[in-house]
């Protein structure tokens, strides 16, 4: 044990990392023996052997930022709300959405003849720039004959990025998702800009092949002749985000704006990503049993147009934390050499996310004489619950989701099964002489099979979130046609929680009949799940459901 972090060496040395003399770090290369208050997970979450403490990963995060996955999730949020999601770029999944794919190019072109986009294929859970490549026609995908080997993602190529001496670049930053339930999101104040090393050109067929003009990522541009080692933070192929904005306000760019459209960016992206990471979560550590919770350091790549505005290009949940690189020093021969770089943004990335982790906080801030006193200003910045007020209004599917947890049944699982999907549109009295429970059976069969079919599990029988959300969407857009499909989807939310807080409550009321009559009977349950501890909690849903739909009834009035 040691009194200050430490990072283990190639040699396998533990040296100080930082100067934080309030953790002790164990490494546990082999497996853990002692139980800790925080655990650091090299890759993903999966240890069922924690019960208690944190775990600065969480379940589920790795599947959910998969180019896929992450395409899909934002692309529900475009359908509820076009505007706001709007930097993404539009993408199109492949092989499933090949002809959707041509279909939209070529009608775009036809409204738009000077349109001459550039696409760029992503294969699924690459990393590095592995295997992308830039087309200028969507028939080019089949000749590079990718379409039958890998998923992937297509995505409209952003052919005006900002330039600075000339070259592309991107902006890596690192983001605290502190806590889920609630919500609690921290963003690094500084960040990386990788460069490209190449002077950049809009694509062309004759340049589309240049990676180093067109791809920033470091594992690439490092292998360039270009590329430029520095011990400055401000010149060289990798500098500090702060760097570049430094050189854009003195040119008179509103760099408060810039990053305030960050930090939208960061919000609605991880909005986007809550609903199913809540349903991993619910999977891996049931309400009711021991656990840890979870935070978790996110590495989000944008990239921001020549406009400014900034694009999101991906995100990584295991973000690299190396602060040095590898120099050749002679031909074959390489040596680790710290970064000055990477080691003034990652180190306080670190020791923030240890210090806004570290269990005994409360206790120390109450003692004046706290280590913490002697550190540097924190550079994790909190933005949410911060800015909740403006955000909380796109949460719906994390709602969605919520009704779909619920009528889950068997802890563990996360697919709906057909009788769980019948007890939720029974329980939420949707089933009505235009919708009868056979129809409700068929909307199941028929969105599970293709949800499935297109999945990348195929071996799970049972409805995933995304099918129930479509449904949910499906049922929505049935009952309050003339309204855009965000109210749509929140007037049936806001009726399916009154329903099933009303029916709580009635639960509670006859619960407490029984349990007079015969007090051994304590325990039943709902919608085939655990039971909250009987308290008032179902009487207050209710009356918060009733204003809720009350308010909408006469906003729409
Ligand atoms: P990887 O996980 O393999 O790094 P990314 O999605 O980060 O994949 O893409 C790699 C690089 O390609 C990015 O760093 C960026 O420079 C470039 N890039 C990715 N998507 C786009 C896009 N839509 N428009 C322009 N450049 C892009």
């Amino acid at each position: 044990t040691s009194r200050s972090c430490k990072r283990k060496m190639g040699n396998g040395k533990l040296i100080p990392l930082f100067n934080m003399p309030v953790v002790s770090f164990f490494q546990c290369p082999f497996g853990r023996r002692l139980p800790c208050d925080i655990y650091w997970h090299g890759v993903s979450f999966h240890d069922n052997e924690i019960f208690s403490g944190q775990v600065n990963k969480f379940p589920g995060m790795t599947e959910m930022v998969r180019k896929i996955t992450l395409s899909r999730a934002v692309r529900t949020m475009q359908d509820l709300f076009p505007e706001e999601y709007n930097f993404y770029p539009r993408s199109w999944i492949l092989p499933e959405e090949f002809p959707l794919f041509v279909a939209e190019v070529r009608m775009m072109k036809e409204s738009d003849p000077a349109w001459k986009p550039a696409f760029i294929v992503k294969p699924d859970g690459g990393c590095q720039g592995d295997g992308i490549y830039l087309i200028k026609d969507p028939s080019d995908i089949r000749l590079a004959g990718n379409l039958q080997s890998r998923p992937a993602v297509v995505q409209e190529y952003i052919c005006k990025p900002l330039l600075i001496d000339k070259l592309k670049f991107d902006i890596r930053l690192y983001v605290l998702l502190k806590s889920l339930e609630p919500l609690e999101i921290y963003i690094a104040k500084d960040g990386l800009s990788r460069f490209c090393t190449e002077p950049y050109q809009e694509p062309t067929l004759k340049n589309l092949h240049q990676v180093f003009m067109h791809l920033t990522n470091y594992s690439l541009n490092i292998h360039s002749g270009n590329f430029i080692h520095s011990d400055s933070v401000n010149t060289g192929s990798k500098r500090t985000f702060s760097s570049i904005l430094y050189r854009l306000s003195s040119r008179g760019v509103d760099i408060k704006k810039v990053w305030s459209d960050i930090i939208s960016l960061v919000i609605k992206t991880i909005v986007a990503l809550t609903p199913e990471l809540k349903v991993y979560y619910q999977s891996d550590i049931p309400t009711g049993k021991p656990g840890p919770t979870c935070f978790q350091i996110l590495g989000f790549d944008i990239l921001l147009m020549k406009n400014l505005k900034p694009m999101l290009l991906e995100v990584n949940a295991n973000p690299s934390m190396r602060i040095e690189h590898e120099q050749e020093l002679s031909p074959g021969v390489f040596e680790n050499v710290p970064s000055p770089v990477d080691e003034e943004v990652k180190v306080a990335v670190i020791r923030d996310t240890l210090r806004l982790m570290d269990p005994y906080k409360k206790k120390k801030k109450d003692n004046l004489k706290s280590p913490e006193a002697s550190l540097p200003s924190p550079c994790l910045k909190q933005v949410f619950p911060k800015y909740a007020k403006q955000f909380n209004y796109l949460r719906l599917v994390e709602r969605v989701a919520a009704l779909f947890i619920r009528f889950l049944g068997v802890k563990g699982t996360m697919r709906l099964g057909p009788t769980g999907f019948r007890t939720f549109v029974r329980n939420c009295k949707l089933s009505n002489s235009n919708f009868s429970m056979a129809t409700v059976d068929i909307l199941y069969i028929d969105i599970t099979r293709r949800w499935n079919s297109v999945g990348m599990d195929h071996k799970e029988s049972g409805m995933c979130l995304q099918a129930f959300v479509e449904a949910f969407f499906c049922l929505a857009q049935k009952r309050c046609k003339s309204l855009p499909l965000h109210e749509q989807v929140a007037t049936l939310i806001d009726f399916c929680e009154y329903q099933l807080a009303t029916l709580d409550e009635k639960r509670l009321v006859c619960s407490r009949g029984i349990m007079e009559r015969r007090p051994a009977l304590i325990t039943y349950q709902p919608d085939g799940l655990h039971l909250a501890p009987a308290h008032h909690a179902p009487l207050l849903n209710r009356m918060a459901a009733a204003n809720k739909l009350a308010g909408y009834r006469s906003h729409r009035l």
